[in-house]
């Protein structure tokens, strides 16, 4: 005989820790449907946990924080790093599909929105390591042909989010030569500053002593560049630096290229063409039936990703290298 209070205490004192509430609630559920443990007691000792077990459950990464021991560095020592314990999608996903069994309305709501708000916040790795097979499970669990409104707006929020989090928008060719500014504050830098923010001077000359010269040219090698795109570090400058060995002072000559937006575009260009394959893996048939019910134009601007493709004519105005 089942002893639920206990059952109960005890998954009441673990289930903080989202590893331990969504094996624990795997757990449970899969005893219930095996028939090891009676519905209604399932349905007990779930109705009793939940109010716990909701804020624990996440899509999140999860990681271990195992606390060292004071003498550990005496036996050991290089502490362990904290390892990222795998999100059980699959866990999650079951979880949902029993409350709907269950008929838990409110709880499951609320699940739901706090994984779409989790999805619309979670970064690019998440999105695609996570999210997205997090979202096949879900859609495993459903069955077609998918009636719950509240299931279609579940499943396209978090592809909204996969494509706007994941792909992100594609970024747009500069139209003119405006850079950003890269100076110090400096006199030197103040009039580096002048040429990049100017949108009609495709070349710079600053004829100075080579230390003035070498600052410049550090000044512009270094820092990440200024199109807004948070990941990306300068690898190869954007710009053609060189130096003009005749009079005295010798001159810096610094001329603008696009090659920084051409190296961001292909990036994008690459998580867009694994998007489009990852996309196609979920279940086509229950993703068309839920796009459908979005309106005529949402599988292909999520599907084909053209809410985050620029309009051709935009993208292919001017071709300057
Ligand atoms: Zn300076």
């Amino acid at each position: 005989m089942l002893n639920l209070r206990r059952v109960v205490a005890f998954a009441k004192k673990h289930i903080v820790k989202t590893a331990f509430a969504i094996a624990f609630v795997a757990g449970l559920l899969k005893a219930g449907e095996e028939d090891r443990i009676g519905k209604s007691e399932v349905t007990q000792i779930f109705r009793q946990i939940l109010p716990d077990l909701i804020p624990a459950i996440s899509l999140k990464p999860v990681v271990s924080n195992k606390r060292a021991w004071p003498d550990d560095s005496m036996m050991d020592p290089k502490p362990e790093p904290a390892t990222p314990v795998q999100v059980d999608s699959e866990a999650i996903a079951y979880l949902l599909s029993q409350c709907e069994a269950l008929g838990l309305s409110t709880k499951l709501e609320q699940l739901y929105s706090k994984l779409e708000s989790e999805a619309s916040s979670a970064d690019g790795a998440t999105l695609d390591s996570i999210i997205l097979p997090f979202l096949q499970k879900f859609l495993d669990t459903q069955q077609p042909p998918i009636h719950n409104p509240r299931v279609r707006s579940f499943v396209h929020n978090l592809i909204l989010a996969y494509v706007k989090g994941y792909v992100q928008m594609e970024p747009t060719q500069p139209t003119d030569w405006r850079r950003a500014a890269k100076g110090c504050g400096c006199a030197d830098c103040r009039q580096l500053d002048n040429f990049l923010v100017d949108p009609v001077r495709e070349t710079g000359e600053f004829s100075m002593a080579e230390k003035r010269r070498n600052h410049l040219n550090s000044k512009l090698m270094s820092g990440r560049h200024g199109y807004g795109f948070a990941y990306y570090v300068n690898r190869e400058s954007e710009f053609d630096i060189s130096t003009a060995r005749v009079g005295s002072p010798h001159t810096l000559v610094v001329r603008k290229t696009d090659r920084t937006w051409r190296r961001v575009h292909d990036e994008w260009q690459v998580r867009a063409d694994k998007a489009k394959e990852r996309l196609k893996t979920l279940d086509g048939i229950k993703v068309k039936e839920v796009l459908a019910e979005m309106g005529k134009e949402a599988y292909e601007d999520l599907m084909q990703l053209r809410l985050v493709k620029l309009a051709p004519a935009v993208n292919g105005a001017g071709n300057r290298r």
